[in-house]
C-alpha cells in the first residue's frame, strides 16, 4: 500500500503523454482518460485478485474492475488455467466449437428471458444488433431509451448516453446524422408518465423499450418500486418489446441478472462484460420465436469473424462456474454493503451531503443532498469535490472509477481487509474535502 506522501506517477505521466501522440487522447475508450479527475490516468502493469497495480510499482484496491467483468477478481487462477488450455488448440476456430455451446446452455438456465442466445464480441455489438432485431421482428423503427443509460457507441443509441458521453460533456456526437437518431425517443429514468405520453403521440410506431434496469451508467440508479413492472404492462399493452440492457448487471445484481431479482422478465436481453470472463464477448437473447428471426435462422443479418471463439466462451464458462458456488451472492451483497454503509456514515461525519446506493456487488457514491432518481438528479452532484475526492482515494491506494456518472463494483477477491483500508482511506480523504 502506497502512503499519501510516497505517491509518485512519473512513469504513468510518460507513457500516457507519449500516448496522446499516438492514440486520440492517449486511451482506447474515452472514460479511460480521467478527464473529469484531472486527466492524468494511471497505467496498469498487472491485476490479481482485488488489487492492481501501476507502473510505477503503486499498488492499488481496485473498484472497477475492468469496468465490470472481473466479479470474481482479477486473473482468477481457475480461468487462467482453463485459458491456458484452451490457449494450447488455437484462439479462433471461425467454426463451430463446443465451448459456444456450454456457455449458451449456462446463458439459457440463468437468465429468466433467454431460450436462444446468439455470442457477439462486445456490450455494443449485442445493443446494436438487438435493436436491429427490435425493428425486424415488430415491423416498426422507433425505440424509447431512457436519460443516461448507456447502450454501447452505436449511433442510434447516442442521445442522451450517460457516463462517457456526460463525462466529456457532450450532448450528443458529431458524426452520428440526424437519421440514425431521428427514431431514437428519449425518456427520464423512473418516469412510466413520460413512457405512456412517448406511447400515445406515436401509436403503433414503438418497436420497443430498451432500459438499464438498474442504471449504472449514470452512476448507480435503481429503478423505484414499481418502474420495471409498468413498462412491462405498457409494452405487452401496445404489441411492443421490452429490452433489458444487463451487459452490466447480468450476472452481477444476481446470477439471473437485475431480471432474476425483479422478477420482471423482458422480451430480450442484452449482456456482455462478466459473461467474457475479462475476455471480449457480448451477446444478446430472448425468446426462441425472436431470436429465429435472426441469420441463419431468419432473415435479420448479423454476424462476427471472431465472434464465439473458444478462449472468450473459455473464460465465460469458467467465472460463471465460480459464480455458481453457493453463497457468493451473499458474500457479494455482505461485503459491498458494509463498503456503502461505511462511506455514508464517514460523509455525514464530515458533513458531506451524499446518496449513496448498493445493489449485490454494484453501489453508488454522489456528492448531492437529494436522492438520486434520474440522470437529472445525479447532475445536482458536485463535481468539483468528487474530483478531490477521486484524487485523495488514488493517493491513499484506492482506485475508483474516475466519474461521478460510473458505478463502483466489487468481487469475490475483496476481503474484509481491504474494505477497512478503504473506509480508513476515505475517512482520511473526507476530513480533507
Ligand atoms: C458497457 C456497457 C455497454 C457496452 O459494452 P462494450 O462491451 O463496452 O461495448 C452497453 N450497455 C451497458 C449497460 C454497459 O454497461
Amino acid at each position: 500500500m502506497t502512503s499519501a506522501t510516497a505517491f509518485n506517477t512519473t512513469q504513468s505521466e510518460e507513457i500516457f503523454s507519449n500516448a496522446k501522440d499516438l492514440m486520440p487522447g492517449g486511451v482506447s475508450s474515452p472514460v479511460r482518460a480521467f478527464s473529469s479527475v484531472g486527466g492524468q490516468p494511471i497505467v496498469f502493469d498487472k491485476v490479481e485478485g482485488s488489487h492492481v497495480w501501476d507502473v510505477d510499482g503503486n499498488e492499488y484496491i481496485d473498484y472497477v474492475g475492468t469496468w465490470g467483468p472481473a466479479i470474481c477478481g482479477h486473473a482468477h487462477p481457475e480461468v487462467i488455467k482453463a485459458l491456458h488450455e484452451t490457449l494450447d488448440k488455437g484462439t479462433s476456430f471461425g467454426a463451430p466449437c463446443v465451448q459456444e455451446n456450454v456457455l449458451a446452455e449456462m446463458v439459457i438456465n440463468a437468465v429468466p428471458s433467454i431460450e436462444m442466445v446468439r455470442f457477439v464480441n462486445s456490450g455494443t455489438e449485442a445493443c446494436m444488433a438487438t435493436l436491429r432485431l427490435m425493428r425486424a421482428y415488430t415491423g416498426r423503427d422507433k425505440v424509447i431509451k431512457f436519460q443516461g443509460c448507456y447502450h454501447g457507441s452505436g449511433d442510434m443509441f447516442l442521445v442522451q448516453a450517460g457516463s462517457g458521453v456526460a463525462t466529456l460533456g457532450l450532448p450528443d456526437s458529431p458524426g452520428v446524422p440526424k437519421a440514425a437518431t431521428s427514431n431514437t425517443l428519449a425518456a427520464p429514468y423512473n418516469d412510466l408518465e413520460a413512457v405512456k405520453k412517448l406511447f400515445e403521440d406515436n401509436p403503433g410506431e414503438i418497436a420497443g423499450v430498451i432500459l438499464e434496469p438498474v442504471v449504472g451508467n449514470s452512476g448507480f440508479v435503481p429503478p423505484d418500486a414499481g418502474f420495471l413492472e409498468g413498462l412491462r404492462e405498457i409494452t405487452a399493452d401496445n404489441g411492443a418489446l421490452l429490452v433489458f440492457d444487463e451487459v452490466m448487471t447480468g450476472f452481477r445484481i444476481s446470477y439471473g441478472g437485475a431480471q432474476e431479482k425483479f422478477g420482471v422478465t423482458p422480451d430480450l436481453t442484452t449482456l456482455g462484460k462478466i459473461i467474457g470472463g475479462g475476455l471480449p464477448v457480448g451477446a444478446y437473447g430472448g425468446k426462441k420465436e425472436i431470436m429465429e428471426v435472426v441469420a441463419p435462422a431468419g432473415p435479420m443479418y448479423q454476424a462476427g469473424t471472431l465472434s464465439g471463439n473458444p478462449l472468450a466462451m473459455t473464460a465465460g464458462i469458467k467465472t460463471l462456474e465460480l459464480l455458481q458456488r453457493p453463497g457468493v451472492y451473499e458474500q457479494l451483497d455482505q461485503m459491498t454493503k458494509k463498503l456503502t454503509d461505511g462511506l455514508k456514515e464517514i460523509a455525514q461525519k464530515h458533513g458531506h451531503a451524499v446518496s449513496v446506493g448498493q445493489i449485490s456487488a454494484m453501489f453508488g457514491v454522489f456528492f448531492t443532498d437529494r436522492p438520486v432518481h434520474s440522470f437529472e438528479d445525479a447532475k445536482t452532484s458536485d463535481l468539483q469535490k468528487f474530483a478531490r475526492y477521486h484524487r485523495g482515494m488514488l493517493e491513499r491506494g484506492i482506485y475508483l472509477a474516475p466519474s461521478q456518472f460510473e458505478a463502483g463494483f466489487t468481487s469475490l477477491a475483496h476481503t474484509d481487509e481491504d474494505i477497512d483500508k478503504t473506509l480508513k482511506a476515505a475517512d482520511e480523504v473526507m476530513a480533507s474535502l
